[in-house]
């Protein structure tokens, strides 16, 4: 059937599926399975110096262990360099070879990002200055004023977004110093081939949506809609993450995580006693606030 909604949880295997996460991957499959979707997985280990030996294959089996079941085969990005480096050519001339270091682009004091990333200053877009190794390779992005520098998008949560890619990202990487390729190049690689139609994830990837949406414009792909999902804290208020220790799900009350998750997209599901009552609650609930017009 052409134009059926395709969505995705892509996790990065750096450790075991946690509260935080469990939030996203709950989202995206009560959105593709309210669209009458087909839901994938892609376990996105393509920083493999962040991956952890069996948290891919633990973040599967405690997703199954929460009904939450892939609708196809599980892509791996450590398995897609061919496609990435494809999509790289294709680029040309749009990418070049930069040859500064993170301390040389901090000391540039053009400023942070809102990911925190310093903003490259474009020292290296006319060419490589005598003496410098290339390091990585940056996507030149429109001066500011030009067409497409301004990326706008509706975000089906958190409504009209806008950046600036000249001013408030700079030229980004597409492939890092270590040799590999950066999440950007390889999540609108892969949503693209995928034919993901629609992209539910958490709030902390908002910053990225607009250059991956400049990405999928050179590369002439779609963009899929996106929905933005807010981000668990925890007592401290810091984001739930692997990094700072965010607790592993109790998998021995599997319908206590699943409702703690829901209630947390503001879904109510207190009333389920079993977890085929969760589902039905929680996908009429999610229905109600998202689901087809
Ligand atoms: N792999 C990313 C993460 O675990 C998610 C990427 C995405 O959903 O676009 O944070």
């Amino acid at each position: 059937m052409s134009g059926r909604y395709i969505g995705r949880f892509a996790p990065s295997p750096s450790g075991p599926l946690h509260a935080g996460s469990l939030v996203a991957a709950l989202a995206s499959l009560l959105d593709a399975r309210v669209h009458d979707g087909i839901w994938l997985l892609r376990i996105e280990d393509i920083d493999e110096t962040r991956t952890v030996a069996g948290a891919a294959e633990d973040i599967v089996a405690t997703l199954s262990a929460l009904d939450m079941h892939a609708d196809g085969p599980v892509l791996v990005q450590s398995q897609r360099r061919a496609r990435y480096a494809a999509a790289r050519e294709r680029l040309g001339a749009a990418v070049y070879p930069c040859g500064c270091s993170r301390k040389e682009i901090a000391d540039s004091r053009l400023g942070l990002a809102s990911d925190g990333a310093a903003i490259y200053p474009g020292t290296c877009r006319a060419g490589l200055a005598p003496g410098k190794l290339a390091r990585t390779q940056r996507l030149r992005v429109p001066d500011v004023g030009a067409p497409g520098e301004l990326v706008r998008f509706d975000d089906r949560w958190l409504g009209a977004q806008q950046q600036h890619l000249a001013s408030e990202v700079g030229d980004f990487v597409l492939q890092r110093a270590d040799g590999f390729w950066a999440y950007q190049l390889a999540v609108v690689v892969d949503d693209a081939e995928q034919g993901v139609t629609d992209v539910v994830r958490g709030a902390d990837l908002l910053d990225s949506t607009a250059r991956q949406i400049y990405l999928q414009g050179l590369l002439g792909y779609p963009t899929p809609s996106y929905l933005h999902v807010p981000l668990l804290a925890n007592a401290q208020g810091e984001k739930f993450s692997k990094q700072n220790g965010a607790q592993a799900l109790d998998l021995s009350r599997p319908l206590q995580e699943l409702q703690r998750a829901a209630g947390f997209l503001g879904l109510d599901t207190a009333a389920a006693t079993t977890r085929e009552h969760f589902w039905s609650l929680a996908l009429s609930a999610w229905a109600a606030r998202f689901g087809p017009r």
